[in-house]
């Protein structure tokens, strides 16, 4: 099962992946998890993404491909993998289909979550991270078991820099711009699934669940 989270940031591409990892038994690869991490690590590569992520910008598609490319070719990959946050330009989605391509893999399906705006504003501003595990959590609406402490790992939970309301604007119009067209670049291809996303987390979750079964 190769499949791909789309939607704009707070969407609920990071939650939904989690699950499907339980559910499916196949890795999430979360481009924006790994560049965090890059950053923090301090690498060269970190340096020169953590400016573009700082203003909400996306990081190089040169940059992310690479990540990616080297990423799919690990072994925890061959029954299957989740793309979250990749591909986000459509030069990101030719090069994706391409490293596919050579190893003679495809997409089995593009899901789109569909979330209006407001919600989405609401659902950043109230998201906390662990920066060890990368684990999402909601203040309201998906609390960890204790307060500010990453039930999956005991790290303490942070707000990410460009959670912060100027920026996530910033990021809505980067979404729109770069990465919307994707869903039509998906539909043409055959494999778009849409899933409304303003539902609760569980019923999300089923209703991709039976979006895949439905498919296969
Ligand atoms: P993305 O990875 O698409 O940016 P996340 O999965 O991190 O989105 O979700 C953004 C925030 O919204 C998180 O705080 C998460 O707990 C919360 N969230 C995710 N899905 C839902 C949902 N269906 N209803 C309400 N809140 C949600
Ligand atoms: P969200 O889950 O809220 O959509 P991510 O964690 O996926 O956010 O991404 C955070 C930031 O990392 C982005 O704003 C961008 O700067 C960078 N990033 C992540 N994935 C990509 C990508 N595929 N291409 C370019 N930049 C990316
Ligand atoms: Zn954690």
């Amino acid at each position: 099962m190769n499949l791909i989270l789309l939607g704009p940031p707070g969407a609920g591409k990071g939650t939904q992946a989690q699950y499907l990892v339980e559910d499916y038994a196949i890795p999430q690869i979360s481009t924006g998890d790994m560049l965090r991490a890059a950053v923090k690590e301090g690498t060269p590569m970190g340096l020169k993404a953590k400016e573009c992520m700082d203003s909400g910008a996306l990081v190089p598609d040169d940059v992310v491909v690479g990540i990616v490319r080297e990423r799919l070719q690990q072994g925890d990959c061959a029954k299957g993998f989740i793309l979250d946050g990749f591909p986000r330009t459509v030069p990101q989605a030719d090069a994706l289909s391409e490293t596919l391509q050579q190893l003679d893999k495809g997409i089995d399906a593009a899901i789109a979550l569909t979330v209006d705006t407001e919600a989405l504003v609401d659902r950043l501003a109230g998201r906390r991270t662990c920066p060890v595990c990368g684990a999402t959590y909601h203040l309201k609406y998906d609390p960890p078991r204790e307060e500010g402490i990453c039930t999956k790992c005991g790290a303490k939970l942070v707000l990410r820099d460009d959670d912060k309301e100027e920026t996530v604007r910033n990021r809505m119009q980067v979404y729109a711009q770069q990465t919307q067209p994707l869903l039509d670049y998906y539909a043409q291809a055959g494999v778009l699934v849409e899933v409304d996303g303003m539902r609760s987390i569980d019923e999300v979750r089923t209703a991709i669940k039976e979006a895949l079964e439905s498919q296969s």
